[in-house]
């Protein structure tokens, strides 16, 4: 499999040396696209959770989580390293000396040796990050923003109520880079309103700042502005197009950028419709098996200049 494409696990154990583990934390933060500040109801593909799933109660101490989590981790996979990971909602969105608490005390439980800490383009401030940076020198702890890109065209981007621009992207993503951070950027490949010419130019825009990228299909989630859509008759994108899109992403992405995840997982429960009623895996093997066919692999058009 690595041959297709440069795997997260791969890159991590290229970092630190062994297998590393991610451990949620929950905290009590919005989003300021669901308060009202930047919009109301969120991002049209936004369930209640903020695409979070599987968390402990944000009332719960941050060491706590991380303990309790740990501990199951620890005795499944005899793991020592591991990266905690603050998912749900915007994650910079809250109180700047409760950010700084809760990073803080994330940075320094026993094994942590990353903050993974995900939010959107609109809410990285320079005092989060002179934060971040000054934590990570004074801890050794790394730390990665994980920001949501999603589309590369800015009409799409209104389409689903983001609430920020591919401009605002770019902008935060320098300075995430600027100060010594990782990023890792999230894309929907088969938005029914993107072109492949915008898949293109999406990968132009991670390989000038990503470090690593999460893919997802569009799935609908139950309760979302995106479930009345579909009710009314949009039309998704087939799997085959799913499978055409992210090839034409993987095939045109430099080869350093290690791939976090090619489809999204997403509870039954929770959705109307994820993945074409079929299991991540499967699609998974399906665009693995297809990429082999067409013997084509991450990075084969990708040019550095
Ligand atoms: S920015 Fe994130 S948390 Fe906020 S509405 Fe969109 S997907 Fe949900």
């Amino acid at each position: 499999m690595e041959d297709l494409y440069y795997p997260y696990s791969a890159y991590l154990k290229q970092k630190y040396g062994q297998k590393v583990y991610k451990l949620p934390v929950n905290i009590p933060c919005s989003c300021p696209n669901r308060d009202g500040t930047k919009g109301v109801g969120g991002c049209i593909f936004c369930g209640e959770k903020g695409s979070g799933h599987e968390l402990l109660s944000s009332f719960l101490p941050v060491t706590t989580q991380l303990r309790e989590n740990r501990a199951l981790i620890e005795k499944k996979y005899k793991a020592k390293k591991f990266i905690a990971y603050f998912q749900s909602f915007s994650n910079t969105y809250l109180d700047f000396d409760d950010f700084k608490r809760y990073m803080n005390e994330a940075a320094n439980f026993p094994g942590i040796v990353e903050l993974a800490v995900s939010t959107r383009p609109d809410c990285v401030g320079k005092n989060h990050l002179d934060f971040l940076r000054d934590l990570k020198e004074k801890t050794g702890t790394e730390v990665s923003v994980e920001l949501g890109l999603q589309s590369s065209n800015n009409k799409t981007l209104e389409i689903l109520n983001r609430g920020h621009t591919v401009e605002d992207f770019i902008d935060t993503a320098e300075r995430i880079k600027t100060n010594g951070l990782s990023l890792t950027t999230h894309l929907i490949s088969d938005l029914p309103w993107d072109t492949k010419d915008d898949v293109l130019k999406a990968a132009r825009l991670i390989n000038l700042t990503s470090d690593t990228l999460k893919i997802h299909s569009l799935y609908v989630e139950k309760g979302t502005v995106l479930e009345s859509m579909y009710k009314d008759g949009l039309r998704l994108l087939s799997e085959d197009d799913f499978i055409e899109r992210t090839i034409l992403l993987l095939e045109n992405l430099n080869p350093e950028i290690a791939i976090q995840r090619l489809i999204g997982r997403v509870p039954e429960s929770d959705s109307v419709v994820a993945n074409w009623h079929r299991s991540w895996w499967k699609v998974k093997d399906h665009l693995l098996s297809r990429m082999r066919q067409q013997e084509t692999f991450q990075g084969k058009y990708y040019e550095s200049n």
